[in-house]
């Protein structure tokens, strides 16, 4: 259409207002053609007649057009207005709010350019709700698991947020720590131990690639889900610079949408570094509190953990028992023996003095060859039982160097809030210290108490 002014509309009025009025000016001479008298029809009052009239229908059609087609055009640039207000409005960090794809679609009622028209913009409308998802999913879950430095607590989450944005039935999640693989977190799924032998998680572990597959044999679904039976499962590994960490398994009872294994994608990774630092962490605070030689708490975190039971046993009012044991003439052996074989001795002393003690008890390495075993709700004579157990043990057992077996021996002191005044822990780890010098002063090989 050849262009006349700048308005699209304005143009197609000219047109069809000047294409009536030349149909008005030819329209007599047409009907003069058919055979009516020239006198009727070919008279300025008939020529005025018709091109009022093609005028009329020009403007009619233009006035229609404005209306039908405008009307659409309209709606289609209020609402992409809105979609840029969101745009600038996500931009800032807020959310799609004034543009649900719901509120924000146009009714589809041709089928041609106008019905293609409002058909594209409401994908564009569902392509940015979709990403937008993602994105915040995203930055939700990374916020999330930065924010987490405890390895259960994390798992769980993830869990939980990985399901909800595949819109998964099942699932479990999957750490290797120390070439151990573990299920950390699972919900829904049975056989969780069979979980960790699983010939698709292996496999997702060795390659590094997704696996979504049937349900594999041996995972079933329990209670709450005894009717469904998942279409798909889906294992991911988890990598961290090209080493896997983890493994992610989802099942869904209907397939995983292109929408949910994209944004799983994104998560994922997430997932990765979130997972890889709270590993770290796991690590450097088990390398801070543990005594390398026998995987014993230290002196320094032993004690922390003495202040916190005595803290705790004043609290509850129950008492708390420590016994402080310490070798017998450990120099000698050393000098007999060397020093591997005294580290070996100490090791087996952990060994016995952990199957005396009961769950909640502590032990740590307090000095070289002195060892303190704090007993929470333990009384005195619990504590010179526990000792005396422990004692007996030793002096029985023996360490084999070669042909050669080597016995030694304990001297322990034991003291418990129970029975005495002690304002403080290190108050009463004084009390077990003068206990174990009576017992070494009285010969060795014996159990004392304050
Ligand atoms: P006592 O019966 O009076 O306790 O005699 P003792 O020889 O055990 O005397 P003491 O407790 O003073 O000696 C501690 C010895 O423990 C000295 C040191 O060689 C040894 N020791 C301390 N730490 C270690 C360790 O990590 N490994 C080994 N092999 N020996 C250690
Ligand atoms: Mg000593
Ligand atoms: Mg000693």
């Amino acid at each position: 259409m050849l262009r006349i002014t700048q308005r699209v509309f304005q143009d197609l009025a000219i047109w069809m207002t000047g294409l009536g009025l030349v149909m008005g000016v030819v329209f007599p001479f047409f009907v003069r053609f058919m055979g009516v008298p020239s006198n009727l029809v070919l008279t300025p009052w008939f020529f005025a007649a018709c091109m009022g009239a093609g005028f009329m229908v020009g403007a009619l059609n233009i006035l229609l057009a404005k209306n039908v087609v405008g009307g659409r055009l309209r709606l289609l640039a209020e609402r992409i207005r809105v979609v840029e207000g969101n745009l600038r409005h996500m931009a800032a960090g807020g959310g799609m709010e004034g543009c649900a794809p719901e509120d924000c679609y146009i009714e589809i009622d041709s089928r041609d350019e106008i019905g293609d028209s409002a058909r594209a913009f409401n994908n564009l409308v569902t392509a940015l709700a979709t990403a937008h998802q993602s994105e915040s999913a995203l930055r939700d879950f990374s916020r999330l698991l930065a924010s987490r430095l405890d390895l259960e607590i994390l798992t769980t989450e993830a869990l939980q947020q990985l399901m909800a944005h595949t819109k998964a039935t099942a699932g479990a999640l999957l750490v290797e720590s120390e070439g151990q693989l573990t299920t950390r977190a699972s919900h829904g799924l049975k056989n969780i131990a069979e979980l960790e032998n699983n010939d698709c998680v292996g496999a997702a572990l060795r390659s590094g690639q997704r696996q979504l597959v049937r349900l594999p044999a041996g995972i079933e679904l329990n209670g709450v889900l005894a009717e469904f039976r998942p279409s798909e499962v889906l294992v991911d590994p988890v990598m961290y610079k090209s080493v896997p960490i983890g493994v992610i398994v989802l099942a869904t009872g209907e397939a995983f949408g292109e929408d949910a294994l994209h944004r799983l994608g994104l998560l994922r990774q997430a997932l990765a570094l979130g997972l890889n630092n709270v590993l770290a962490h796991d690590r450097l605070q088990r390398l801070a509190a543990l005594d390398p030689l026998t995987g014993i708490y230290n002196r320094r975190f032993g004690m922390a953990r003495l202040r916190e039971e005595f803290s705790r046993a004043v609290r509850d009012d129950s008492p708390l028992g420590v016994v402080l044991v310490d070798l017998d003439h450990f120099k000698s052996v050393n000098d007999t023996y060397g020093h591997l074989v005294g580290d070996r001795v100490l090791v087996h002393l952990v060994k016995l003095a952990r199957s005396v003690m009961r769950e909640g008890d502590v032990l740590v390495r307090y000095g070289g060859e002195e060892f303190l075993a704090i007993l929470p709700a333990a009384s005195r004579g619990d504590c010179v039982e526990v000792a005396e157990r422990l004692r007996r043990l030793l002096s029985e057992s023996a360490v084999t160097d070669g042909e050669q077996r080597i016995r030694v021996t304990l001297s322990a002191g034991v003291a418990s809030t129970s029975e005495l005044s002690v304002d403080s822990p290190n108050d009463l780890v004084h009390q077990a210290d003068q206990a174990l010098y009576q017992a070494k002063e009285a010969g060795r090989n014996l159990v004392r108490a304050a």
